[in-house]
């Protein structure tokens, strides 16, 4: 991996552009809540933007039909925050321990992989993700990664 430093900020901007397709067609509204300023760290542009990906997927497979995602930036504790929430059927409680293991899939063509791949490279950039979820309410998944040191 090439680290070097990196806006979240318009990386998720380039997300929301890349993902404009699957979103449209299922009639999903993206909210972007960015800090105009601009959010720094240090890291692997194509293998944070592989995270948000994932995330954003899931979000959307998880939605219905017109449904709502939220990707929010902010900062805590010295951490970036990034969330990426969403108004879809939720998780159980159960499984929510399974989600970074591989090949762990509820979806009928799941492959399983896509959390997996975003807990190691978020553990590589020495972040941390967070999971949280109410059936048929919707989940959150809070990215924690380290800010930049002159930034934000
Ligand atoms: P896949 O998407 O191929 O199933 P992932 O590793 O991306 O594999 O996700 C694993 C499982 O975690 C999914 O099958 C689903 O059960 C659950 N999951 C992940 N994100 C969400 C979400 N936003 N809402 C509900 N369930 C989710
Ligand atoms: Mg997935």
């Amino acid at each position: 991996p090439v680290f070097e430093k990196v806006n979240i900020c318009k990386l998720l901007n380039d997300i929301a552009v890349l993902m404009e397709g699957q979103l449209h067609s299922k009639s999903v509204a993206l909210t972007l809540q960015l800090p105009e300023v601009g959010c720094y760290t240090y890291g692997d542009i194509a293998q944070l933007k592989q995270v948000f990906i994932n995330l954003l997927k899931n979000a959307v497979e998880a939605v219905p039909h017109g449904g709502n995602i939220t990707m929010a930036v902010g900062k805590y504790q010295g951490m970036m925050v990034v969330r990426v929430e969403d108004n879809g059927n939720g998780i159980p409680p159960e499984i929510i321990d399974k989600l970074g293991t591989p090949f762990f899939t509820t979806k009928e063509t799941g492959t399983g992989l896509g959390l997996s791949v975003c807990y190691n490279i978020i553990q590589n950039h020495n972040g941390q993700i967070k999971v949280s979820s109410q059936i048929g309410k919707g989940s959150v998944f809070t990215v924690l990664l380290p800010l930049a040191e002159d930034e934000c």
